[in-house]
């Protein structure tokens, strides 16, 4: 399963990609075949992206010695497991839109990526990979363009709505700059609440070194993350959880060790890996 992780903070903290890629660090455990990420630099109105096959290692040796080039807010980072195109730098995670300025990670499988690609494509939109990624970030850009008030979660709401199949989702807008849009449905996201930062994952294990308040997003659950606050469309009482183990406990969860917790992981792995293979309505 792909890795997802996501980082806003309140002063614009320089250190954003080393925080993210640490955060993308601990989820290396999940296994992948590329990574990649996209942030937005104030200095150049612009979002900026590196991505690369390959461990997280290739893809600092591509950036190094350039990272003050990378000082950005909000940051958006992936491990991707190909599910929907080859192993390719194209593919990699995040995905944008035609005019650049949509940018998202997605971890889940679009069953109805096909469809809406050609429908897309129809409309003048261009396609540069082979994933199924690529038609959300030209979905929200479709809706973020009809839509008056160029508001993200908004075009978010819109391009949900037409997706068949399994997502994790974390979105950025060169144009709508200062806010992470997250949703879900049946892969898991969680939001990390820490002092004047926040920090959305796929799993607990890439927030624990930065704060223990988590909030779990639910399945539909669209949040929109801002550097002073987070909020859930729709949903006044938000339920907070605090991690209670430590950091270095964080891998094993509750369990003595590996082994074990593997063990103990099997219902939940089965269902990760059938998720959005099975359908079960069609047979
Ligand atoms: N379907 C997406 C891709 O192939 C995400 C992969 C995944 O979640 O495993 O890039």
């Amino acid at each position: 399963m792909c890795g997802i992780v996501g980082y806003i903070s309140k002063n614009g903290n320089p250190d954003s990609l080393k925080v993210g890629l640490e955060a993308l660090r601990r989820l290396e455990y999940r296994g992948y075949d590329s990574a990649g990420f996209a942030g937005y630099d104030e200095r150049t109105k612009k979002i900026v992206s590196q991505k690369a096959v390959g461990k997280i290692v290739k893809l600092e040796e591509k950036i190094k010695g350039s990272h003050e080039q990378f000082s950005v807010n909000p940051i958006i980072l992936h491990t991707r497991w190909a599910t929907t195109g080859t192993v390719t730098e194209a593919n990699a995670h995040p995905h944008h839109d035609c005019r650049e300025n949509i940018w998202l990670v997605h971890n889940g499988i679009i069953e109805n990526y096909q469809y809406l690609k050609a429908r897309l494509e129809k409309e003048g939109h261009k396609f540069y990979s082979e994933t199924d990624t690529e038609v959300i970030a030209h979905l929200v850009e479709k809706f973020f363009e009809g839509n008056k008030r160029k508001n993200l979660e908004g075009a978010v709401v819109e391009a949900i709505k037409l997706l068949k199949g399994t997502y994790g989702l974390a979105v950025i807008a060169r144009d709508d700059p200062e806010k992470i849009v997250v949703a879900r449905l049946s892969s898991p996201l969680v939001i990390g609440v820490g002092e004047n930062e926040f920090l959305v994952a796929s799993d607990y294990n890439a927030i624990i070194a930065h704060t223990r308040k988590v909030v779990y997003l639910n399945d539909n659950e669209v949040a929109v993350i801002t550097p002073d606050k987070f909020s859930i469309l729709g949903t006044e009482e938000i339920k907070t959880d605090f991690l209670d183990w430590q950091l270095e406990d964080a891998d094993k969860g509750k369990y003595p060790h590996f082994m074990i917790k593997e063990i103990m992981e099997e219902p939940e792995t089965m269902e990760n890996v059938i998720r959005g293979r099975l359908v079960m309505e069609e047979g």
